[in-house]
């Protein structure tokens, strides 16, 4: 089967073209919107283009690929609300309710929306599946997922903790049971996808149980530009105080926080002034220890995103001094081994290189609903 994978952030397009479960083009553009916007086919260098937003990012990857023969396309989609829980086939309803949705994640959403639209106007005898990285945290218990505030803003509002990344967790879940060689179904772990955006997650029995991201990806770890846990009070006291207007503040706590305010740039490799790698792994670690708690037996914890996978620093400094005798290998960590915990640990620590689209490949290839297509 020939499925095309469109996998966008806010200011990046990946598209993967797989054959058989088999990669055969793969796209990325990337700075969409800014001046530096730059679009690369396969390992070749990128080349930089005027790409203003994501809709002329797709249109330059329809534009190298014949969209005649893809059989099914797949949309990362980053809010499926309490609706989507799993791969779900657009339709026009699905639409509809795509676009309530729009209110929840305006950002992200709204980008995911605009692509499936642009495509049904191009070909819309295209089967497109969208695929939600809330979905794999909808297995968080409600003493989890509720906020300690009146239970009508859940039941009429639908305020509540959503979790993202669930695509990657997922994916991780599926890596760890096969290099461990468990079943899923009998593993605990705890995820951490350190990305640009980063989350951790708190898996028992295959599940997840708790996520540190919530009602938006703004909760949680601290990341490239977002503050991640915050008391709430400092929202009011920036607008009441220092005169910020409540999309002022918004903007701030998502787009100039986290890494970007500390150390200058959201760009880990070159972040080198202690306090703010400090600041990021404390959390990190704080994070893990909550999650040993809830978990009880720990079969390991896995680093993974560009960070994650990359970063022998911020792997030491997230485990360093760890209580349980969790203890890090520092040879295999400095060389980027699977294994980096010491023989010794009461808890192994794994790199896991995470991959959001072979996981959407697999959603699909394995769900029997979408055999007959
Ligand atoms: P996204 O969330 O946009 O998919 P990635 O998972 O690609 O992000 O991660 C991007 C982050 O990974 C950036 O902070 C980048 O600096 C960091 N990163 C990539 N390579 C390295 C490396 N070798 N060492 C440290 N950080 C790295």
């Amino acid at each position: 089967m020939i499925i095309g994978v469109i996998n966008s952030g806010s200011s990046s397009l990946k598209f993967k073209l797989f054959n058989d479960g088999v990669v055969v083009q793969n796209i990325i553009v990337q700075n969409i919107g800014r001046d530096n916007s730059a679009i690369s086919y396969g390992s070749s260098k990128s080349n930089l283009q005027n790409i203003s937003n994501h809709k002329e990012a797709l249109m330059a990857i329809f534009n190298s690929i014949e969209l005649e023969s893809i059989e099914i396309l797949a949309h990362r989609v980053v809010h499926g609300g309490e609706f989507f829980i799993e791969p779900t086939i657009i339709d026009d309803l699905v639409i509809e309710k795509l676009k309530s949705l729009k209110n929840l994640n305006p950002l992200h959403n709204e980008i995911n929306l605009s692509g499936i639209l642009l495509v049904r106007a191009l070909n819309p005898r295209l089967k497109q599946i969208a695929l939600f990285d809330t979905a794999f945290h909808f297995t968080i218990p409600e003493e989890a997922y509720l906020y300690a505030i009146n239970p009508e803003y859940y039941t009429k509002y639908k305020i509540r903790k959503y979790g993202f990344h669930g695509l990657s967790h997922s994916y991780l879940t599926k890596a760890t049971a096969k290099f461990l060689q468990k079943s899923v179904e009998d593993l605990n772990i705890i995820t951490l996808h350190l990305g640009n955006g980063s989350s951790a997650c708190a898996i028992k029995n295959g599940k997840s149980i708790d996520t540190s991201m919530g009602f938006t990806p703004l909760e949680g770890l601290v990341m490239g530009s977002r503050c991640g846990d915050i008391d709430a009070g400092v929202i009011f006291y920036m607008q009441r105080e220092l005169g910020l207007s409540i999309d002022e503040v918004e903007n701030i706590l998502n787009k100039s926080s986290g890494m970007v305010a500390l150390a200058g740039t959201n760009d880990m490799r070159k972040v080198n002034d202690e306090l703010s790698l400090n600041v990021f792994t404390r959390r990190i670690k704080k994070y893990i220890g909550a999650y040993i708690a809830l978990l009880g037996r720990v079969d390991a914890i896995i680093f993974s995103g560009g960070i994650g996978e990359n970063s022998p620093i911020i792997r030491d400094k997230t485990i360093d001094n760890f209580a349980f005798d969790i203890k890090i290998d520092d040879e295999k960590n400095i060389k980027n081994e699977t294994i980096i915990s010491t023989t010794k640990s009461s808890v192994k620590i794994l790199v896991i290189p995470t991959d959001e689209e072979l996981e959407i490949i697999k959603q699909i290839e394995e769900n029997p609903r979408f055999k007959v297509l």
